[in-house]
């Protein structure tokens, strides 16, 4: 039997049931549409037998799309009447058992997933979506891509290149791991309840190798910290207190790493703090 995807009435009907009041406190937002998640899917070029991980499945719309195309799905949900309730909505729904595993955790903490997924496709909480998708990054090395649904200005800094305007810390921690790009956006008509922001899709493919160890990463990410947490200075200032205490100090480790002790965070891309935390390091 052909996976059947949730229809709009049948997702509030489960949610009445449950007795589930979307909270923005959860990014609660449900997509009502199934052209959407079948094209959240398509966009990740998802393919039968693969293992895929979802944040947040919720009610169960996207995972039954990814189910959909053949793939097998982990999912990571917070809210337990969700969790608990989302098996018997994928049998009821022609999933066969064993193609789903529902892992009820927060993902912010999650450390072990079953079924070793190579994939994320997730509608991404708003409000924990960028370390959420780090800690996965960081914590779950076969993950090989992904496509996540965010708010229209996260999208835009994961995937803005060094010098625009938008680039900042989450923009250059997301290219330690890989390569990011904008696929697409998303009208707000397609959740429960509409939210008053805009969503776009951002797909990501990790690098073949890692840029640096986990000692490294580290480091590096301290002075990315440290350099947009006060982006309009100049580096020599912004990082002088990370960089040996002076701005004489961090000028000289700024000059050994090539990079213009006078530049602002935004115009460094990740390799250059990757040198400047080498350097600094010794
Ligand atoms: N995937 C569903 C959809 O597209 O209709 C729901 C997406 S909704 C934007 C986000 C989901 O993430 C909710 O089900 C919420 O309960 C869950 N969630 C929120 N914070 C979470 C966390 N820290 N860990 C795991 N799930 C979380």
């Amino acid at each position: 039997m052909p996976v059947q995807l949730l229809g709009a009435g049948e997702i509030r009907a489960l949610a009445a049931e449950l007795d589930v009041t979307p909270t923005k406190k959860l990014g609660q937002n449900f997509v009502v549409d199934a052209n959407t998640v079948r094209k959240i899917v398509h966009v990740a070029d998802v393919s039968a037998g693969e293992s895929v991980v979802e944040i947040g499945p919720g009610l169960g719309s996207l995972t039954l799309a990814i189910l959909e195309a053949g793939a097998r799905v982990t999912a990571v949900e917070i809210d337990r009447r969700l969790a608990e309730r989302l098996p018997a909505t994928a049998s009821a729904h022609g999933v066969t058992a064993g193609e789903l595993d529902v892992v009820h955790a927060d993902a912010l903490r999650v450390t072990e997933l079953p079924g070793d997924p190579t994939v994320l496709v997730a509608n991404l909480p708003y409000n924990v979506s960028v370390p959420v998708l780090l800690h996965f990054l960081e914590t779950f090395p076969h993950l090989q891509r992904g496509v996540v649904m965010v708010q229209a200005e996260v999208g835009e800094r994961l995937a803005a290149p060094p010098g625009s305007k938008v680039y900042g810390a989450p923009s250059a921690k997301a290219a330690w791991y890989g390569r990011w790009r904008l696929a697409g956006t998303v009208s707000r008509q397609v959740f429960w309840p509409v939210p008053n922001v805009d969503s776009v899709l951002v797909s990501f493919v990790r690098d073949d190798a890692p840029r640096g160890t986990e000692e490294e990463r580290v480091r590096t990410f301290a002075v990315v910290d440290a350099a947009f947490r006060q982006r309009r200075k100049m580096l020599r200032q912004a990082l002088a207190e990370t960089l040996g205490g002076t701005s004489a100090s961090a000028s000289a480790i700024l000059e050994h790493a090539g990079v213009v002790a006078t530049a602002r965070g935004e115009e460094l891309a990740i390799g250059d703090f990757q040198r400047i935390a080498a350097v600094a390091a010794g």
